[in-house]
């Protein structure tokens, strides 16, 4: 079968990208709904009408109860839904029913014999907590079955997906992920982060898929299982996961549990309902709490997944914005444990710098001391290092208005000129029309051990520097000579 990606945008390691599998596309980040394939509480007619151009499904419950009805209409018909099908090979249920018997070959033939674009080979999911050495066992059962898979039914109408397991160790992890690319997978998923999730670790979260990537080039495409959070969704998307599935909308709906983009609050807790989806506008929160447990899980299902649906197309927003930082940053206020895997992600700046256009439209904000370690800031110190060169015995620091003319302002037409960026310091003039030397907006964050513009530049070999606005304060200075000092003159001397 046909299966192309391609990145269209990107910031950090996220990507606004097209996912072609057969004649069908499907535009990335997405987020797959997992369907029941016996009873759906949402219908498939009503996922397609919300956007959803794929939809997941268990192929082992498929397998176990609809097995003759799946193979005469094929999966498209027996749920009724002409888009996308994942299937999952229901490793998971396999070691859960204790069915050992169902072979790799017996669940690949299956899922490519119903139909199913994309369909994962059988795995073992590594889980959460887990000892190393059980951990091996399940990477290299996962990894057995998916070449094998790959070698014997790689001429039939199915993309498949190769499951990347190892859980939190992340040596297993990046092992199994390269393993899959070199068999010859072109899209892998990497497993297990719901325990992960479930227990808010979402550090670790981080590392995790932060091990994945580094086995993996940036042109595959990757999958994230059960990840639909709206709180940790831009985090994923940052770190490079294209595509994600999740039942999380049914079952916290289950529960009476409402979505937020800032977070989940349980219905009954709630006084409002602060959101303008088709359900919330026509239902008050009264009639929500008043229908029957059925109809208040459909209802807060569709809720759920618009919520989700909208924090996916924030993310497409923010990469094509050049501010999916920001977006990640802000969510991570939600939580302490978020803020740890914010802290986290930050570690991985120099990969992230990777994906992110050396060049962004919208000014760069620093805002906190964890914007420090933007990528965007990284690559700019980078570039910077090789860029003081000392061509003249003197330097001019020309301040924030100051223009080329600055140089014959302050009488030295063939000083080398610098100006100063709030974080990086001194950088030559030359690069001042280099993102983002002269469009940092930054607040009061600075670094820790700001540079002295004067004493660095003596230390490159100028014998003689002049700071502009220096020389215009000295001269304001003395024709105020006896007067009091104006506010400007005495905050310049405090500086
Ligand atoms: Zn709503």
């Amino acid at each position: 079968m046909r299966f192309s990606f391609e990145v269209k945008e990107s910031d950090l390691l996220g990507r606004v990208g097209t996912l072609r599998v057969g004649g069908k596309t499907l535009e990335t980040p997405y987020m797959f709904p997992v369907i029941h394939p016996v009873s759906q509480i949402v219908p498939t007619s009503e996922l397609k009408g919300m956007g959803f151009g794929g939809l997941m499904t268990n192929s082992y419950i498929i397998h176990s109860r609809r097995k003759k009805e799946a193979l005469e209409k094929q999966i498209h018909a027996l749920l009724g839904f002409d888009g996308v099908f994942m299937t999952d090979s229901g490793g998971y249920q396999v070691l859960e029913y204790g069915d050992l018997e169902l072979g790799y070959g017996d669940v690949a033939s299956f899922q490519a014999d119903i139909g199913s674009e994309l369909a994962v080979t059988l795995d073992r999911p590594t889980g959460y907590p887990q000892t190393r050495a059980r951990a091996r066992d399940t990477v290299e059962y996962s990894l057995k079955n998916a070449k094998a898979t790959l070698k014997e039914f790689a001429g039939r109408e199915t993309v498949w997906v190769g499951p990347i397991q190892g859980g939190l160790y992340s040596d297993f992890v990046r092992r199994s992920a390269s393993s899959l690319v070199e068999a010859g997978f072109g899209f892998l998923a990497l497993g297990s982060p719901v325990q992960v999730m479930e227990n808010y670790m979402f550090a670790d979260l981080v590392k995790m898929i932060a091990a994945a990537r580094k086995g993996i080039p940036y042109s595959v495409p990757l999958h994230l299982f059960g990840a639909g959070h709206p709180l940790t969704m831009s985090l994923a998307v940052a770190l490079g996961c294209d595509t994600f599935d999740s039942a999380s909308y049914v079952l916290f709906a289950r529960t009476g549990r409402y979505m937020t983009r800032g977070g989940v609050a349980t219905l009954k807790a709630m006084k409002y309902l602060p959101c303008s989806c088709p359900v919330c506008t026509r239902t008050s929160l009264k009639e929500l709490l008043e229908l029957d447990h059925t109809e208040r899980t459909r209802r807060l299902s569709v809720h759920n997944l618009f919520v989700l649906r909208e924090e996916l197309e924030a993310c497409k927003e923010a990469i094509s914005e050049g501010r999916l930082w920001d977006l990640v940053e802000e969510r991570s206020m939600a939580h302490p444990r978020l803020r740890e895997a914010f802290v986290e992600l930050a570690k991985h700046s120099d990969e992230l710098a990777a994906g992110t256009p050396a060049v962004k439209e919208r000014g760069l904000f620093v805002r906190s001391t964890m914007d420090l370690a933007r990528p965007e800031l990284r690559t700019a110190a980078a570039r910077l290092s090789g860029a003081m060169r000392r061509s003249s015995g003197d330097a001019v620091v020309l301040d924030s208005e100051g223009t080329k003319r600055g140089k014959s302002a302050v009488g030295r037409k063939d000083a080398d000129a610098y100006r100063v960026h709030p974080i990086l310091g001194l950088y030559p003039s030359e690069l001042e029309f280099h993102y983002p030397f002269s469009q940092t907006e930054a607040s009061l964050v600075r670094p820790e051990t700001p540079v002295e513009p004067k004493r660095a530049l003596k230390e490159l070999g100028y014998r003689r520097v002049l700071v502009q606005g220096e020389r215009r304060r000295v001269r304001s200075r003395r024709t105020r000579r006896g007067a009091s000092p104006s506010p400007r003159s005495s905050s310049a001397r405090s500086r």
